[in-house]
């Protein structure tokens, strides 16, 4: 079984795979053909409409057909879900049945067999019960890994299969769909089940079934409606929206939103493996539900792991977001910022955005990933979980960092919440006297504020450019970690570029490093990653044969370590010897648990002589050109 892998969302690995005898877009949704028409658009199996008993009454035969192929699985008559005790068999050649939770015997088996298909077999049950549901999701897949499908039987219903999807459910079936409409049923995405026992309602959404009307309409509507909502989450995931459209569904279901809260906690660390420390567009930020997003606890995380303040900085301002990104190229950032441009100071200012739901954004962190790329709803209320995450950054930068004094240009009603933060023994100022933040009065006061706070502050070992060193050395702790970073900054060291210093050179005038602005990341090249040698955090071992021309593909890895992410600079080792550099296409993880796929884009490979002799490509500019900082 192979899967093509076209994104990740969430657990989801939208894309192909091959399923016995069949290929079939993931998610996929097994049809039940109930009738005449077939379904337009629907090029892949279905389940049989009729379930024969097995011949010797042993087995209960489940049929999938395209028209062209079957698969077979054969189930125990005493289905499983009844029996009560759990256990995995297989049901057809590489395909299983899981009854979860099995015997330790049984995952063993199950394990050593590597099945290509895993069906869920009392999934519908361990539904109902929510945290359970969960729990086995996260069992199968840290013993199996992301490769196998996870087909859940029953439990298709056209406003749950974003959130299925979101979490990593490759397949359903329509049998729990129609089973409703036969009930009484109409299926909506964004309202769930809807009672169609009035009958003074009659449901229309222009489908073929609705014109029909009736129980055999409501049915048709359900398949129907399963393959559009099928389509729509695949074209979600495929802009890299799955998760907004999951929890868009949740206000159909109560079990829903359940289920994708027990998610953010027990799965919480697989869907931040798998969410990318690169992004474009714009994500939006609207319910509470978003503020868990994976990429979100992880900002938060690493600020506070990960991140210091830059040690020059000795005054720190506090400002409001904008919903301009970066902040800096706002309206009002610009007009805060005519109260410092012209200070011989300013560079000592730390400028600190104050924003849900990422906490503290300082101005060195704005093009990191989502900082740059958000959009929230502003009511000027600022929920608890909000505020937590902002006060927890905020003591976190008063504990680190060496401010002599703080300004607030915020509204002092709004942010009152700041005030425990912001006492004594950093005094704090605050700018303003309501929420006009640009007003020229405002501006004027902010001005005065700053002079005063930066009078007196010593002076930036290095001048401008020190500063910017600093900024750029706490942007690669943030990416790569604090060891890394300060190996990677390692004087001695320049700074080139214009217009902002952002190519890290050695001193021989060879290029380590470049921040790339626009996609908030550093890319490294081969001297770059020399200097990360002793760190593995970012290390992808490649097979000991293999020669690298193009790009890293998956069987071409050996081992990754499990803390790559998609869009970081990764180093790429043979025998621990450093061979080239290039950036993840999959997480680490991955990296080792799928069969195919891009692992890395490589950048640059190394070529082995003698450092004294190095020239060429890596080469770039006039040594001396560049102030070593
Ligand atoms: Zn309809």
């Amino acid at each position: 079984m192979t899967r093509e892998v076209l994104g990740l969302q969430g657990l989801a690995l939208p894309g192909y795979a091959d399923f016995g005898p069949f290929r079939i877009p993931i998610p996929w949704v097994l049809d039940v053909p109930g009738g005449q028409s077939e379904l337009p658009g629907s090029a892949g199996p279905t389940l049989a409409s009729s379930i024969d008993p097995g011949s010797d009454g042993q087995w209960r035969p489940l049929r999938l057909t395209d028209g062209r192929h079957d698969l077979t699985l054969k189930f125990p008559v005493l289905a499983p879900e009844v029996s009560g005790s759990g256990e995995a068999r297989p049901v057809a050649e590489r395909v299983w049945s899981l009854l979860y939770p099995p015997p330790e015997n049984d995952w063993t088996s199950m394990v050593a067999a590597r099945p290509e298909v895993i069906v869920l077999a009392n999934g519908r049950h361990l539904l109902s019960e929510g945290e359970p549901f969960v729990a086995a999701l996260e069992e199968i897949r840290r013993r199996l890994g992301a490769r196998p499908l996870l087909w859940v039987p029953r439990v298709g219903l056209p406003h749950r299969l974003a959130l299925l999807a979101y979490l990593g459910i490759d397949l359903v079936d329509a049998t729990e769909a129609v089973l409703r409409a036969v009930a009484g049923s109409v299926l909506d995405p964004t309202l769930g089940i809807v009672d169609a026992a009035d009958p003074k309602v009659p449901w229309t959404c222009g489908c073929d079934g609705c014109r029909v009307g009736g129980a055999a309409g409501r049915v048709l509507h359900a398949r129907l409606l399963l393959q559009r909502e099928a389509e729509f989450v695949r074209d979600a995931a495929r802009v890299g929206r799955l998760r907004e459209l999951a929890e868009s569904r949740q206000t159909s279901e109560p079990l829903l939103a359940e289920l994708l809260r027990y998610a953010d906690g027990r799965l919480g660390a697989s869907l931040e493996q798998r969410t990318p420390v690169v992004g474009s567009g714009t994500t939006t930020y609207v319910l509470r539900e978003s503020r868990r997003r994976p990429e979100v606890v992880r900002f938060r995380a690493r600020f506070l792991a990960r991140y210091r303040p830059p040690p020059s900085k000795r005054v720190l301002l506090l400002v409001p977001c904008s919903k301009t990104k970066p902040y800096r190229n706002s309206r009002s950032h610009r007009a805060f910022a005519r109260a410092w441009q012209d200070h011989p100071g300013a560079d000592r200012l730390h400028v600190v955005s104050v924003t849900s739901p990422l906490g503290l954004v300082p101005r060195e962190l704005e093009d990191v990933y989502p900082a740059r790329h958000y959009d929230i709803p502003v009511t000027g209320v600022w929920e608890e979980d909000e505020r937590r995450a902002v006060l927890a950054a905020l003591r976190h930068l008063l504990d680190h960092g060496a401010y002599e004094q703080v300004v607030a240009h915020l509204d002092p009603e709004e942010y009152d919440f700041l005030g425990p933060a912001l006492s004594p023994p950093v005094p704090a100022r605050w700018t303003l006297v309501d929420g006009r933040t640009t007003h020229p009065e405002a501006i004027a006061r902010l001005r005065e504020a700053v002079d005063r706070a930066l009078e007196g502050t010593a002076r930036v070992q290095g001048g401008r450019l020190g500063m910017v060193r600093e900024e750029l050395e706490a942007l690669a702790s943030f990416q790569f970690g604090s060891i890394a970073a300060r190996q990677l900054f390692a004087p001695p060291l320049r700074l080139m570029g214009r217009p902002w210093f952002q190519r890290l050179v050695d001193p021989h005038g060879t290029d380590l490093a470049t921040w790339r602005e626009e996609r908030g990341i550093f890319q490294l090249t081969v001297a770059g990653a020399e200097r990360l040698t002793g760190t593995t955090e970012c290390d992808v071992e490649v097979v000991p044969d293999l020669e690298l021309v193009g790009d890293l593909f998956v069987p071409g890895v050996a081992n990754a370590s499990a803390s790559i992410r998609v869009g970081d600079a990764v180093r790429l080792t043979r025998g621990g010897a450093l061979v080239g550099v290039g950036e993840a296409k999959l997480p680490g993880t991955l990296m080792l648990e799928l069969d195919r796929g891009l692992a890395v884009t490589v950048r640059h490979r190394a070529h082995p002589r003698p450092l004294a002799s190095r020239q060429g490509h890596d080469r770039v500019g006039v040594p001396s050109a560049g102030p070593v900082v």
